[in-house]
């Protein structure tokens, strides 16, 4: 990952680099953004600068021996920490068993999620954490002296993972650094971590992307048409990694056919089917939740495009457009604020640790009674 690559953010970029320019790098730094913010992409560009030996002003070389490590993230004074769970097998609570797979990640592209990562780990619905293991780890490498002389480098990813005691032990290495070290810490809700790291680390604020960064980013990064990547962008607010989730699952039948049954259910208020579809919303996970209401959403709105005659804007597959020919005269202008502001807290509350299935049977009265009041 070069600056070059990187989705927007331009500004940040060349601050970044006037920064190694001038002999300012701060030892801990801490990019603050929410999630397809391409606050881990920054970080790595960063690192990549940061150990590039012929950089110029606008990126690293990508030639040099260095940037060839890169390439493959290989390189021997680039570290990676983040959250993992405890293998059943392993005595110890570290990363090392996870490296492998971070970097195939990080590798096929550093735009994702946790929902990506708890993927690639198989982790399924378990809690990832930093272990305390895993800070003193860090002490010790971080410690060693450099391989190639240069920078020793950590990149740790979601700092609000960690517990207490393991962000104390990160604290004593930020307040006594070891030498030629910088740590950057990635995270998506810097609120979470102790006052006393967040006061001792360079800020570093990385907005969500515009709508339309975001949208021709992926347009030129993934080959995502253009309209659709606005349309994704637009849902998402402008999350790279919650696009490129709906763009993948671009109505997944899974979640088509969930939402086809519940808004049924829900116009007859047939409470029964209602109950056990909310358990087909909860049991995936958290994530799946949060991905389903994107995509309720989108179904939403695309009925009110249709609706409002833009039947040229609507971007629906053709089994959600037969479905949604019938559904979308039940959307009008009397409800369709209202189920749309409806789904949008239910996602907060799902993002926020509420009980999926509470959420869902809440999110199922109101939505019924919104359906049948007349246009
Ligand atoms: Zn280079």
């Amino acid at each position: 990952m070069r600056f070059e690559a990187i989705i927007g953010h331009e500004g940040i970029g060349s601050k970044l680099r006037a920064g190694v320019q001038s002999g300012r790098v701060a030892h801990a730094q801490l990019f603050n953004g929410p999630e397809g913010s391409g606050a881990l992409s920054l970080a790595l560009a960063y690192a990549r600068y940061l150990h590039c030996q012929a950089p110029s002003e606008e990126d690293a070389c990508g030639s040099c021996v260095s940037c060839k490590q890169y390439n493959t993230l290989q390189h021997p004074d680039l570290h990676w920490s983040f959250p993992f769970f405890k293998k059943d097998s392993s005595e110890q609570s570290m990363s090392q068993p996870f490296q492998n797979a971070w970097r195939e990640r990080m590798l096929a592209d550093p735009y994702f999620g946790l929902e990506e990562w708890l993927g690639a780990i198989g982790a399924d619905k378990k809690q990832l954490f930093i272990s305390v293991q895993e800070a003193l780890e860090l002490n010790r490498k971080l410690g060693l002296k450099s391989f190639q002389g240069g920078w020793k480098v950590l990149i740790l990813w979601l700092p609000e993972t960690m517990r207490v005691d393991t962000a104390n032990k990160m604290l004593k290495l930020i307040e006594e650094p070891t030498d030629n070290t910088v740590m950057l810490f990635v995270s998506e809700q810097a609120n979470q971590l102790l006052a006393t790291i967040r006061s001792r680390v360079q800020m570093i604020q990385v907005p969500r992307l515009s709508d339309e960064d975001a949208a021709v980013g992926m347009n030129r990064r993934y080959g995502v048409d253009l309209e659709q990547a606005r349309q994704w962008a637009h849902v998402t607010e402008g999350n790279v990694a919650a696009a490129m989730r709906m763009q993948h699952s671009g109505g997944s039948e899974v979640d088509r056919d969930l939402f086809i049954q519940w808004m049924r259910s829900c116009y007859v208020q047939e409470t029964p089917k209602i109950v056990a579809l909310a358990d087909d919303f909860a049991k995936p996970g958290r994530e799946s939740m949060k991905r389903f209401l994107l995509y309720a959403l989108h179904m939403v709105r695309q009925c009110i495009v249709g609706n409002y005659g833009a039947q040229s804007l609507v971007r629906l597959t053709k089994s959600e457009r037969a479905f949604a020919e019938k559904f979308a005269p039940f959307i009008h202008h009397g409800n369709a604020l209202e189920i749309q502001q409806l789904l949008e807290n239910a996602h907060r509350d799902i993002a926020g640790n509420v009980n999926g299935k509470l959420v869902f049977l809440d999110l199922s009265a109101r939505v019924s009674l919104l359906l049948r009041k007349p246009a």
